[in-house]
């Protein structure tokens, strides 16, 4: 037996061990579990798995373990995922801290910052939010104008971000702010580090049509930023957002897999709701499953050629545009497959706190996958501008602009 499979084998066996077998199961919203200063369990297994994951150092397992991560090389964090993914684990905590800042700080990242801000982010005990979007700078994320303002011996933060993902309830924010008003649009960025509770901070919920929200303005008022908080050289924070932008695709198309996606058999799942005998038109929706099942084989396929290509040094890096495009493009066909399919089973709501027992928690989650799918095609950069970044960066067309071609990037 390989080391490899003797690993696979103890992970099995650990998993099988501490997982609980309540969380073996796809993890509704309000089921999340965000890691934080105000971390909530519902249940005891939760709580039980949390820990369990917290103290083995897997949360973040490819992490150093100088910085409370796992040690574990790429190929065993990836068995590690895989028989998660297949035993169809809940991930034990949700933290935008460990998906996108986490790998920019252990590259840029001084070692007291790796120590201070890694640490707490390995043991789930802080909450980050994301404060790049303003309003005019979403797309264009490079027009920012929020600014920070050397003082000495710290910053002063005044302007505001919109969008921010759970702004209200996150401890500390990683941002994008302008240094220098004079530099090119690019190059007068910094990424700084903000705890939430700093006087002057002020996040404020947008309210949506569906009553429910989770996103925010957030002001910042005169905001005191110590120095030591500067990810990076100042007025260099643009290669470190690019860089947190990737890893942000690259958690994006994966996202589904905490919800609905490789938690089901698509096509048993499509089975169930198809009145039979089949007629013309369930037919048409056969062959749409099929080819719905296929494409999800072959991104799964992909990421994990991917996967071996990084694991052999390849830059995969420049294609997570593609990536993150092609999942939630992907997702959102899936889910008008399933609308389709199941008809108003497919259209439950559920108010916060009130039970709905005229719908199962399966029909539940699909509208809210459906409802989310759109979201997705959003968030991160929206499908379109992915596109811009795929033809630019990574096929090298030329710029319709400067009719001029870009950097060639070396991919796949
Ligand atoms: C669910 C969700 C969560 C989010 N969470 C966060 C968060 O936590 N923190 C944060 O900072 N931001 C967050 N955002 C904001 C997100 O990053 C922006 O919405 C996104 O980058 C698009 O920017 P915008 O909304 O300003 O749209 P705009 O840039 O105004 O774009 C509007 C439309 O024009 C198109 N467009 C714009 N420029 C081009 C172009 N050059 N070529 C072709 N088409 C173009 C866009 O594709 C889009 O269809 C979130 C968004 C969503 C949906």
């Amino acid at each position: 037996m390989s080391d490899m499979d003797l690993f696979k084998t103890e992970v099995r066996q650990w998993l099988e061990a501490n997982c609980p077998h309540s969380l073996r199961t796809p993890t509704p919203e309000n089921e999340l579990v965000w890691g934080g200063k105000n971390l909530n369990f519902m249940t005891q297994d939760m709580r039980d798995w949390f820990e369990r994951m917290r103290d083995k150092r897997w949360f973040c397992p490819g992490w150093p373990t100088e910085y409370g991560g796992g040690g574990l090389s790429a190929t065993e964090v990836n068995i590690l995922e895989k028989e998660m993914l297949r035993m169809r684990c809940r991930p034990p905590q949700i933290n935008l801290g460990i998906w996108m800042l986490g790998p920019v700080l252990l590259k840029y990242g001084t070692e007291e910052q790796k120590k201070r801000l890694l640490l707490p982010m390995t043991q789930g005990e802080v909450r980050w939010c994301q404060g790049f979007s303003e309003p005019n700078a979403g797309s264009d994320l490079a027009n920012i104008r929020t600014s920070a303002v050397d003082m000495g011996d710290h910053y002063l933060v005044n302007g505001s971000k919109i969008w921010t993902s759970y702004g209200d309830k996150s401890d500390w924010m990683y941002a994008l702010v302008r240094t220098d008003n004079n530099a090119s649009k690019h190059g007068g960025i910094s990424l700084l580090v903000l705890d939430m509770a700093s006087a002057g901070v002020t996040p404020k919920a947008i309210d949506l049509i569906s009553g429910k929200s989770s996103f925010c303005e957030v002001f910042f008022d005169n905001v005191k930023v110590p120095k030591d908080n500067l990810i990076g050289e100042v007025n260099g924070g643009w290669p470190l957002a690019k860089l947190l932008l990737q890893h942000e695709r690259s958690a994006m198309s994966k996202f589904g897999e905490f919800s609905l996606p490789n938690h089901f058999h698509l096509k048993s799942f499509v089975n169930d709701y198809m009145p039979k005998p089949h007629t013309t038109s369930e037919t048409v929706l056969n062959a749409r499953t099929v080819a719905c099942d296929m494409e999800e084989r072959i991104f799964n396929l992909t990421v994990q050629r991917m996967g071996e290509e990084a694991r052999s040094g390849k830059d995969v890096f420049s294609t997570m545009s593609i990536m993150k495009y092609a999942h939630s493009e992907q997702e959102k066909i899936k889910f008008e497959l399933l609308l389709d399919v199941m008809g108003y089973r497919a259209l439950g709501w559920q108010v916060e706190g009130k039970a709905n027992d005229s719908f199962s928690d399966q029909e539940l989650s699909v509208t809210r996958g459906w409802l989310n799918s759109f979201t997705q095609t959003i968030a991160g950069g929206s499908s379109e501008v992915q596109l811009n970044v795929i033809a630019k960066r990574v096929l090298n067309l030329p710029d319709n602009k400067a009719g001029s071609s870009v950097k060639k990037v070396t991919t796949s």
